[in-house]
């Protein structure tokens, strides 16, 4: 019998991670707000999210995107004052701790990472963003010692799926992606054929979500990462 390949999502599946953004977004948003804006805070975030989605193409994902997308939103809407005020350091600042912030496990993922180990299945790593960030991430990860290897791409499309495919020489009935975006997680790895979980988190960002494909391969839904024991 073939080995089977557990691929992990990172950010928000393994390790927390949105919840820091959120936070700095709100406190930015909240920062705006104090200029004489016809925006409400909704519309500040949804301003945002656009002009973040907009610079992914070029930027990808992870902090730096997010600080220049806080920073351009700023000087839109507030204009010569954003300069004047200086606020581009605020965000400077408070987009900080986004580089280098304390790695905290998911609920039941070291016990679900040991039991899927112990069982003998070939685990991987796979996120996407900043390599520099990312790779950071990975080397504080209390629970990698049980998986071979990680991958960071740029972003998680099908062509990236069918890369890690051909360069581990892997067939995609083999491989399972396990995930929190139904976007880059689920929906491109099942374009490449990987078998899908989809474990939601609270946190999945706005812009990471829409409907699972209702395509083979099949995808399984958990309600959170203790649920892989029963897979698996
Ligand atoms: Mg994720």
């Amino acid at each position: 019998m073939s080995k089977k390949h557990l691929f992990f999502d990172l950010d928000d599946t393994l390790i927390k991670c949105s919840g820091y953004f959120y936070d700095i977004m709100d406190t930015v948003a909240y920062k705006f707000l104090e200029y004489d804006l016809d925006y409400s805070l909704k519309e500040i975030k949804e301003l945002f999210d656009e002009i973040q989605m907009e610079n992914i193409a070029e930027h990808g994902y992870g902090p730096d995107n997010f600080k220049y997308s806080l920073m351009q939103a700023g000087s839109r809407l507030i204009g010569y004052d954003f300069f004047k005020d200086n606020l581009a350091e605020f965000i400077e600042n408070e987009t900080k701790i986004l580089y280098n912030h304390p790695i905290e496990l998911i609920e039941g993922a070291e016990e679900t990472i040991k039991y899927l180990y112990e069982k003998g299945y070939n685990l991987h790593i796979l996120t996407k963003g900043s390599q520099k960030v990312q790779k950071d991430r990975v080397n504080k990860l209390p629970i990698k010692k049980y998986f071979d290897d990680y991958y960071i791409v740029k972003h998680k499309e099908k062509s990236d799926y069918e890369d890690i495919l051909t360069s581990c020489k892997l067939s995609s009935k083999d491989c399972f992606m396990i995930g929190n975006s139904p976007k880059g997680d689920i929906n491109e790895a099942k374009l490449a054929g990987f078998n899908t979980v989809y474990i939601p988190s609270a946190d999945t960002w706005a812009l990471e979500d829409e409907k699972i494909a209702n395509t083979k391969p099949k995808t399984y839904e958990l309600d959170n990462i203790l649920g892989l024991k029963n897979i698996f």
